[in-house]
């Protein structure tokens, strides 16, 4: 299984509404694997490329200066 180069962002309107993945721009790709509790992040959402395979993590809220 690939990972994303990128491991945790905030999840992008269009993941919830298209599921299009950042990586192949497929829509409809990503899959939800699951959810975890991040003690800073909040929700921890792990989706998974249909077509490429490459994971991504988006959290549902970013603390403040990351990325
Ligand atoms: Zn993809």
């Amino acid at each position: 299984m690939k990972e994303a180069s990128h491991s945790i962002l905030a999840e992008p309107i269009t993941v919830g509404l298209t599921r299009k993945c950042l990586a192949c721009n497929k829509r409809f790709a990503l899959e939800h694997l699951r959810t975890a509790e991040h003690p800073t992040l909040g929700h921890l959402k792990t989706y998974q490329c249909k077509h490429c395979g490459v994971t991504f993590n988006f959290a549902t809220r970013l603390p403040d200066g990351a990325l």
